[in-house]
């Protein structure tokens, strides 16, 4: 199966890339790609020897090319290269390991192309599900989620007319038992530190404000095409149950493995089959307990503005998704402090109506808007 890695530079870049290795007669790296990072890169197509790279962030660069050359790779520059490598017949199937809006163009291509979509891009689902859930339809394209939950989930999904419900499992993150009053001076690299997984710094500020949780709600919507009071999330703060489905007769199935992505990424790759993924068995008799606990929506509000978006419909969780980007990234540069982040979501929801989010323009409308206001409040709120 040829693999193009869309976000290679990136913690699911490196999971996939190793899964990979360990099955080379298996998988072979067709493309991967990255968006600024060049060494990063190169030093990757060293070890991988992929056909294409892909630098998204950078413009033609005649020395680089050569370079990359020299390792065995064509080097493709832009955005639009992204879309070219994931819908390119040579490519069988496609990590989406893109952070953010900045993946849903190349998601939708891989999805258009009918290509193998292993789902890291949540936030694509998030800003277009309706859109790239038809697009997959229309293609024949079939789309794995790549998510811990969304594949445990997948994993435990039967006969979908006797699912009563799916329960997200959520760690809480860093600032689960933190005292509230503290909330507000917390740092980047605090909020960066979870207790269970390693991960870029944006998801891992999702994870402490629980909006993470949010977009997987959402994401989860339109992966198993479940209304919102339908998917509940649970707080385990082990990491260790990573989702559950619930049937009509009380049977509740969960998927478990320590907390290591290449457990789900290693399912999504080789589906139907199972391939060793490298992730260490678990101990179950050296763990001590798994516990469960209910959100605490005051100190995650983010979880519950993830919801009214979902049920408000529409371009609702477009406007989220990129009021969210804005507010980490202020929040990250250290303009914003932590508890800002929701009152920024918030307060963008409410200014931009709605709309129909059945189109790509209508899409990248709501998007645009979004970050123009949300930045706008972040300005004022440092401004007074
Ligand atoms: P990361 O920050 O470690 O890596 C991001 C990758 O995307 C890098 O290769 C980077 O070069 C590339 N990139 C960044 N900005 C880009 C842009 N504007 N255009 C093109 N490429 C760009 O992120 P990550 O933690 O690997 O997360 C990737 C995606 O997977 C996110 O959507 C995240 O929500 C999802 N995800 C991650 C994990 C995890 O354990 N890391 C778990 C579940 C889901
Ligand atoms: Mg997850």
């Amino acid at each position: 199966m040829n693999l193009a890695v869309l976000g290679a530079t990136g913690s699911i870049g490196a999971s996939t890339l190793d899964v990979a290795a360990a099955h080379r007669g298996r998988f072979r790296v067709f493309a991967l790609t990255a968006h600024a990072s060049a060494d990063a890169l190169l030093e990757l197509c060293r070890s991988h020897r992929p056909r294409y790279a892909v630098l998204s962030g950078v413009s033609e660069n005649a020395a680089l090319e050569r370079k990359f050359k020299e390792a065995g790779s064509e080097l493709l520059f832009g955005r639009a290269a992204l879309e070219r490598v994931a819908s390119d017949a040579g490519c069988d199937a496609v990590m989406a390991g893109i952070v953010g809006a900045a993946g849903l163009a190349s998601t939708l291509a891989a999805a258009r192309a009918g290509k193998r979509v292993l789902l890291a891009n949540k936030e694509a689902l998030v800003m277009a599900g309706a859109l790239v859930m038809r697009m997959a339809r229309e293609s024949g394209a079939q789309l794995l989620p790549v998510d811990s939950e969304h594949n445990a989930v997948f994993q435990c999904f039967s006969d979908r007319r006797t699912v009563l419900k799916i329960i997200l499992t959520a760690s809480g993150g860093p600032f689960r038992s933190l005292p509230l009053e503290k909330l507000a001076a917390v740092t980047p690299d605090q909020a960066c530190a979870h207790p269970n997984w390693v991960m870029g710094r944006k998801i891992s500020v999702d994870s402490a404000t629980m909006m993470n949780k949010g977009l997987e709600v959402i994401e989860a919507r339109w992966l198993f095409d479940l209304a919102p009071e339908r998917i509940e999330v649970v707080i385990h703060p082990q990491s260790i149950v990573h989702s559950l489905v619930e049937y009509v007769d009380g049977s509740v199935i969960a998927q478990l493995s320590n907390p290591d992505m290449r457990v789900p990424i290693a399912y999504a790759l080789a589906h139907p089959d199972r391939i060793a993924s490298g992730a260490r068995a678990l101990d179950l008799a050296a763990m001590k307990s798994l516990s469960f606990e209910r959100p605490d929506h005051e100190r995650f509000p983010c979880l519950q503005l993830a919801y009214a978006a979902l049920r408000a419909g529409g371009t609702a969780p477009t406007v989220l998704n990129a009021a969210n980007e804005i507010a980490v990234e202020a929040f990250l540069a250290g303009r914003l402090p932590f508890t800002s982040i929701a009152r920024v979501i918030a307060e963008t929801l409410e200014s931009i109506p709605g709309s129909d989010a059945g189109n790509l323009d209508a899409v990248m409308q709501a998007d645009a808007a979004a970050r123009r206001k949300a930045g706008e409040r972040i300005l004022r709120g440092q401004a007074a």
